[in-house]
Order: C-alpha cells, then structure tokens, then sequence
C-alpha cells in the first residue's frame, strides 16, 4: 500500500496529520511507510492535483476527497466526526480508506485473467479483428454458405424480412427496436442512402401500427467524414421520429467515438426527448458518464460492450465488467429515465430483479432488451413473469461486422461456425 502525504512547506498541520496516519495504519500491527511530498508551487500543485495541504492519498486516491476543489497552496479543512471543521482528516476516514484499498487490491487479485479464459480471449479477439477487415467482408457477404449462419442473428437483407419478425415478437408479447445494418460508410452518398433506409423503416412501423422504435450507429451517418454532416443527417430521422412519435436509440460504438456519439445525443435529445444513447460497462469512464445522462435525463441502455478496447481505458476481465455493469444498472434503475437493462447474463438479471423489487421500483420504470436471435427462452420467461423485454432486430445487406460481434461474444460460437460449415457444405 503507498501511503503520501502531501503538505506545503509551511503548512500548520502537517505534524499532526502525520501521526494521524501512523496511528491509524499501525492499528494492525505493522509498521507504516509515509512518504511525504512537499509541494512547492502553483505549478508543482497542478501537476499533482493538489487541493489543499495536508492531502493523505492512498494508492492514489485521496483521502475524505471532496470533488471539485480548485488547485491551491492553502490549507484544507475536513469535517469531523463532531460536525466541527479541522485542519487534519479524521482518522476514522483513514483507517475506511486503508481497508478500502486492501479490498480493491484482494478484488484485483481475484479478478486477474485465469490461464482457463485464454482460448475464449483468443477467440473474441480473432473474431473482432476479423470483424474490421473489409475484405474479409466482401469475401463473406459473396459466399451463400454464410448465408444460413447470419440468418440466426439478421433477420434477413429486406424490410420485409424485419417485418415478419417483428410480426412474431408482437405475437408473443415482446417488443423491438428495428437496426438497419451499416457502419462506418466511406461516403456522404453512401451516409445518406443509410439515413433514407431508417427513413422507409420509420414509415413502414407507422403504417402498420407498429411500435417505431430504431437503433442506428453514427459511424453509418458519416460520423468519420464529418460530425456536423452526421448530425443534420440524423436529425432527418429524429424530425420524421418526432412526427410518428418514435423513438431513436444511438448504438455506442468503439471508445474512439464515445464523446462524438454521447454529444450529437445529447443535442439531438435537447431538440426531441425520445432520443436515447447507449452506455458500456466496460469502459471505466462509464459511471461519469451515467451520473451526468441521469442529471440529463437521457435515456441510458447499459450493455457491457461488444468492441476490442485497449486496458487504458476499459476493464479486462470478465468479473470487472460485470460488477461495474451491476453498480451501473443500479444507478440507472435509482435514479434513471426509463433504463434499457441490455443483457444476456442471467445473474445480472437476477441482480437487477432483485435490486428493483428491494427497493420498490415498478417492472414498468425500465426494460429488459436482447439481441435477436440470443436466449429466445430468457426473452420469453421475462414476458411471462411481467417485465418487458425488447428485442433488437437487425435486417440488411451490411451484416458482416455485426455478425462477427456476435460470434466474438461466446466461444462456442466458434464451433456453432464450423459445424455449420460443415453442414452446408454437405448439403
Ligand atoms: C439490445 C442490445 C443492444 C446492444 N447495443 C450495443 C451497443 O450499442 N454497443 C455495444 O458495444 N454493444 C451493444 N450490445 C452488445 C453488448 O455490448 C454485448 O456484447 C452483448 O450483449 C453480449 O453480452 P451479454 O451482456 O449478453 O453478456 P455475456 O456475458 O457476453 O453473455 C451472457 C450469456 O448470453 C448468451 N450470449 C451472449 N451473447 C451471445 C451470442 N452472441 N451468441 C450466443 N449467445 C450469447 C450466452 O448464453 C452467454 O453466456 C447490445 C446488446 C443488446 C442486448
């Protein structure tokens, strides 16, 4: 554990706050190391991000924090016990900051990658990179033997296709939100022909009195040629959204686009309400981002996600996505407008089931949503139990990386592939 202690030269407290710490860090038994950090100047200050001397930061994270503080040479105050206001923290504060650190450090040990994860690592991983290649793309969409795999997760190249299915959901009680497949276009032709596609689907969902509830990705309106362009693309659709009282979801797609994506949603919901984004579990900047969309009062679906991140900025093992996907929905179900829980995970939907029942919140202030084609049986035991569950439905000729995400997402899908290959070939 790395105990500073970080003080002006002529701070009045420094002494005091010292054997504060010590004391509170010798209560099991073993003999404290504090280093001490004189910070000089304004400068120095910033550098270190220095609030106020005496600051006592604990592998990394200050202790009895308050946010927001501007950086400054003077001396800081902390509340104690008492309700008073006194130059040194609490040794109370100390002594839950130290066995905080102590759990976080047993969490990280528990949550390490376990020589067992490494096949289904390798496998995500091969699946995502192949899922960027575009001519592995054009190679696949040519080929028929694809053609039977996709269908599992695409409800097929047509309109008409996503109609039918949309047919079956209503049959059985289940809701849906349309995807016209595409990302990352080369063209602005190209980005418009997408926003026309959502177009005709809005208009199809009005004339057959069906609900009218999309999903698309940013990077298939243009959001790489130009974030304006792609903007005024997407508000075509929120304007037709807004005259059929539809709502639109934009997807969240690599982390490289996460600030684009969460400020084009949120000028585009300052315009009309029904506009929602998405957030992922995975990356570490996600809680922030939920605090400020549920201060928003953007509608919010949480997912775990499903891009190939770098560890600077998103969790890598399973056990740290899952946990921060729980304090998020948590979050989210507390305090959220109408959160979309979007899982397959059988245990995080217990946890939230349970969550919400503990603390009085109605099946009917947030939803359940799953990808088609995945867990039909937990979509349907969800209806029957009386939580809604909407299901996301994809149709079009783009399917190639959505369907390699799909396949990224669980190892067995691997041989679903072959043994399909295999099939077809026979057949
Ligand atoms: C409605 C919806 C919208 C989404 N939108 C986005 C988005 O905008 N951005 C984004 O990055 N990600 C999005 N995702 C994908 C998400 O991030 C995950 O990659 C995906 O949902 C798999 O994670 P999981 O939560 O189901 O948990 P996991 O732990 O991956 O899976 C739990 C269980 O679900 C089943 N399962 C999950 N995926 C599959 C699969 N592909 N094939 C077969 N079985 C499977 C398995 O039984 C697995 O054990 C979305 C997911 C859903 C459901």
């Amino acid at each position: 554990m790395r105990v500073e202690l970080l003080v002006t030269p002529d701070c009045p407290h420094a002494e005091r706050a010292e054997a504060i710490v010590r004391a509170a860090l010798t209560s099991d038994g073993r003999e404290p190391v504090v280093e001490r950090i004189l910070v000089g100047d304004l400068d120095h200050a910033a550098g270190l991000g220095f609030h106020g001397s005496p600051t006592i930061r604990i592998d990394g994270r200050d202790v009895a924090a308050t946010p927001d503080l501007p950086i400054n040479l003077g001396c800081r105050l902390y509340a104690q016990p008492d309700g008073t206001l006194s130059g040194t923290v609490p040794a109370e504060a100390i002594v839950a900051a130290v066995e905080d650190s102590r759990q976080r450090a047993a969490d990280a040990r528990a949550a390490r990658p376990r020589l067992r994860d490494v096949p289904a690592r390798l496998s995500r991983a091969l699946f995502l990179w192949a899922s960027r290649r575009h001519g592995l793309a054009r190679l696949a969409t040519a080929l028929p033997l694809t053609r039977g795999m996709v269908r599992r997760f695409v409800a097929g190249d047509r309109l008409e296709d996503a109609l039918a299915v949309l047919e079956r959901l209503h049959a059985g009680g289940l809701r849906w939100t349309v995807d016209v497949l595409g990302e990352s276009v080369a063209s602005r032709e190209m980005a418009a022909t997408a926003a026309d596609g959502y177009l005709a689907t809005l208009d199809a969902l009005a004339e057959r009195r069906l609900e009218a509830n999309v999903s698309l990705k940013l990077t298939q309106m243009g959001l790489d040629i130009d974030a304006d362009f792609c903007r005024q693309n997407v508000a075509r659709i929120v304007d037709r959204a807004r005259e059929i009282g539809a709502f639109v979801r934009i997807d969240m797609e690599d982390h490289s686009r996460t600030d684009a994506t969460l400020a084009i949603a949120r000028r585009l919901h300052a315009g009309y309400h029904d506009v929602g984004v998405v957030i992922q579990s995975y990356l570490r900047r996600s809680a922030d981002d939920v605090e400020q969309l549920i201060r928003e009062r953007v509608r919010v679906r949480l997912c775990k996600g499903a891009y190939d991140e770098p560890a600077t900025v998103a969790f890598v093992t399973r056990a740290e996505v899952d946990a921060s996907f729980a304090r998020l929905a948590e979050r989210l179900l507390a305090d959220g407008r109408y959160p979309a829980i979007a899982t397959h995970d059988e245990a995080l939907i217990d946890d939230v089931i349970r969550f919400a029942a503990a603390n009085g919140i109605n099946p009917d202030r947030f939803e359940f949503q799953m990808l088609h084609g995945v867990r039909r049986d937990l979509q349907e035991g969800l209806v029957a139990a009386g939580f809604t569950v909407r299901v996301y439905v994809p149709y079009g000729a783009q399917w190639y990386p959505y369907f390699l995400r799909r396949l990224a997402e669980r190892p067995a899908n691997v041989l679903f592939v072959l043994r399909t290959l295999v099939r077809e070939r026979r057949g």
